[in-house]
């Protein structure tokens, strides 16, 4: 292969741009060109797409968010939108492409490989939810973007003798819930795959009361509902003083961390190492530290499932 194309699309994560960075200078470094395709699949459709030399990746390693911009595009949900994003492609000479996104963005990858055109997935969201890898680029820095918030909460809680209820991002996956919660001492973790009962959440903060507990931090993955609902409903049932703090879209920026560039950094490349070796239709992971790939088509039929032993073992510490 001597030309390839990356884009980035959905949701933005933290380290995209170091990912792109690496999939840039890999290629680069191995003779082919590269092409940024922009607005992810709507710009692919538009034909909104540059050559990216070594330098177009310069000063962008440390940045959040992605240098290629991202979009939501309905368009290439349809057959003919994908027909018109490889007509793109073949316009440009472009034989692969690199897609760095999240599961609706592997979804679009898969059509495009299942018309004939080689893609390899590299996962960057914060939501921790791709099948085929442990971790996918951005969860470590929405996490600790999390733990920041709930350590300075935390101050508040304690000083006031508050309960905080913590609304974050996860609307399928609890990832970011649960290691937020274990890692930021919650008393209570609420995840979309595991349906507690609230009566037992409310008898856990009044057996935690009546140990002389005086103030209690509830991280609730946005999937399970409202941060503000169940903020009303445990100070009605229990007359404790609440408040609800739903943290939002701090969670998708900021600078990436440590982990989370190196992560993009060996996935970026890894995915250009398939495409040296005429694979397509990969997805790239990291399974027990080690990187690997998987047919993209067949990682997708499984789903990604939580650390159910870490979630007991958070109930097991804030007893
Ligand atoms: P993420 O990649 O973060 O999960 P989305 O779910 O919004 O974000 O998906 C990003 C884009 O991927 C969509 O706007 C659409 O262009 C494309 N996409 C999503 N699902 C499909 C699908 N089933 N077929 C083709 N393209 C899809």
């Amino acid at each position: 292969m001597k030309r390839i194309g990356v884009l980035t699309s959905g949701g933005d994560a933290p380290g995209m741009n170091a990912a792109v960075r690496a999939v840039v200078r890999k290629a680069i470094f191995h003779n082919m060109e590269v092409y940024g395709i922009y607005r992810g699949y709507a710009g692919l459709i538009d034909g909104d797409i540059k050559e990216l030399e070594v330098g177009s990746v310069g000063d962008i390693i440390h940045r959040g968010g992605t240098m290629l911009y991202s979009a939501r595009c309905e368009e290439f949900k349809t057959i003919e939108g994908q027909l018109k994003g490889i007509e793109q492609l073949k316009k440009h000479g472009i034989e692969a492409l690199v897609v760095i996104g999240g599961d609706g963005s592997y979804q679009g990858a898969k059509k495009l490989t299942e018309h004939g055109f080689p893609c390899i997935g590299v996962p960057g969201t914060i939501d921790n939810d791709i099948p085929g890898t442990d971790f996918t680029i951005g969860f470590d820095t929405a996490l600790n973007t999390v733990i920041d918030a709930i350590d300075k909460i935390r101050d508040t809680a304690t000083s006031h003798e508050r309960t905080y209820v913590i609304e974050v991002m996860g609307r399928h996956a609890g990832d970011i819930a649960l290691w937020a919660g274990l890692a930021g001492g919650a008393e209570t973790i609420l995840i979309p795959e595991a349906k507690d009962d609230m009566n037992e959440v409310i008898a856990r903060l009044k057996r935690g009361s009546d140990r002389g507990k005086k103030h209690s931090i509830i991280v609730v993955a946005e999937g399970v509902g409202s941060g503000v609902e169940f903020g009303k409903k445990i100070q009605e049932e229990t007359k404790f003083e609440t408040r609800v703090s739903v943290l939002g879209h701090i969670q998708r920026g900021g600078s990436p961390t440590a982990f989370d560039r190196v992560l993009a950094s060996r996935l970026g490349a890894r995915a250009v190492e398939l495409l040296l070796n005429g694979k397509g239709g990969r997805c790239v992971g990291i399974q027990s530290n080690e990187l690997v790939d998987h047919d993209i088509i067949e990682a997708l039929s499984r789903k990604h499932s939580l650390d159910h032993k870490m979630y007991d073992l958070s109930k097991e510490l804030s007893i």
